[in-house]
């Protein structure tokens, strides 16, 4: 037993704290914001705000270990938990929250990004597009998520019309690739590391849709060299818990696209579809616990997000015995917004 505090209280809270509990843990929430749908299976939320000193403290006097579901978790949240009591180690946060950072940092470990060219005004976005060249993505460097704060540049002619947000920015040459996919991992505090298999994600209007596996040839060509990248990234940062690292599938061999330093939207199918999910792995991870399998344990898996009101009538879906319905329990409905998501095998 003991307690495990939570920073951040999304969907992605949620299903750890779920994980948590079946191994008899107890949880508290620190979430200022929103729909605090992690609430349902933690004891006790604290809803003051991130740089509530007061309230932090209190936190972490309730927990025997921390951790976080959300990767916008300021670094001063993370780094007023005791040290030695949060994992991962909030150096992970502070990589990761800046997309410049991260791809240098990446760059460092022999990763190959997108070109890209740091923009931090009109002149300089002219001239990333004129040594970049079009297509290319402008995006804010920090707090995007599901393609927010970004910016389809087709030519200069785009670039020149566009009022630049009041944000450091970054653009990227447009990645011209095959497929989409991820390398989630977990690492032990004893240094050990387990992967997920790697699915073939498919993102619509910059959201991840639906996570697909087998992920066909082409990913798996990638997979080898993608994963002793992700692996290097995690060793670097000596982490604890699940990491993740998105790619394209090109050509010329996988390319980074960012890291999340969390459990992963495209490791959902994870909950039915291996030994162990990503869930229960970084739960046992930050609780210094065994590692477990992350084997695939069905012949085929397919996760599928269901956004906004798409979740009504979404038990209609279980008529199908092969699928299984998460439905996160939003109060709001938004477009757009993640509301749950489905999970569909293929048996063994
Ligand atoms: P997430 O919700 O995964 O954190 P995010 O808002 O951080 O998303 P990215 O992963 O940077 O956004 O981009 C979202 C999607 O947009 C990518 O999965 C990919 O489909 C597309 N995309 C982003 N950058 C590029 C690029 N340089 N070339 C081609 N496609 C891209
Ligand atoms: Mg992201
Ligand atoms: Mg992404």
């Amino acid at each position: 037993g003991g307690t495990i505090g939570i920073l951040g209280g999304g969907q992605l809270g949620r299903m750890m704290a779920m994980s948590a509990v079946q191994l008899g843990y107890r949880c508290i929430a620190y979430a200022p914001d929103g729909d605090t749908v992690a609430a349902d299976v933690c004891d006790d939320v604290f809803t003051n705000r991130w740089d509530d000193t007061a309230a932090l403290a209190a936190f972490a006097a309730k927990c025997d270990v921390v951790t976080w579901e959300f990767e916008n978790v300021p670094i001063a949240t993370a780094v007023a938990m005791p040290g030695g009591r949060i994992f991962p180690h909030p150096r992970a946060l502070e990589t990761a929250q800046d997309r410049l950072n991260e791809k240098r940092f990446v760059e460092g470990l022999g990763g190959k990004p997108a070109a890209y060219a740091r923009v931090d005004s009109p002149g300089e976005l002219m001239a990333a597009v004129d040594r970049l060249g079009a297509p290319g993505i402008l995006k804010t460097r920090r707090d995007g998520y599901d393609g927010k704060g970004q910016w389809r540049i087709g030519s200069s002619r785009d670039a020149d019309a566009l009022r630049l947000p009041d944000a450091p920015l970054i653009y990227e040459g447009f990645v011209e690739f095959g497929a989409e996919f991820s390398v989630i991992l977990v690492r032990g505090q004893d240094g050990e590391i387990r992967f997920w298999d790697s699915t073939r994600n498919v993102h619509e209007d910059g959201i991840l849709s639906a996570s697909l596996w087998p992920a066909g040839e082409l990913v798996d060509a990638q997979v080898v060299e993608a994963r002793r990248l992700a692996g290097e990234v995690a060793d670097a940062l000596k982490y604890v818990g699940v990491l993740t690292c998105e790619f394209f599938a090109t050509h010329e061999g996988p390319i980074f696209n960012e890291m999340a330093p969390r459990v992963h939207n495209s490791g959902h199918w994870t909950i039915e579809g291996a030994a162990t999910s990503q869930f229960e792995n970084h739960i046992r991870a930050v609780a210094g616990l065994p590692l477990g399998d992350t084997a695939t344990t069905a012949a085929g898996v397919e996760m599928r997000n269901i956004l906004g009101g798409e979740i009504e009538g979404a038990h209609a879906f279980l008529a199908d015995a092969d699928s299984h319905l998460h439905d996160y329990g939003k109060r709001e409905v938004r477009e757009g917004r993640k509301m749950g998501h489905l999970t569909r095998l293929t048996r063994a």
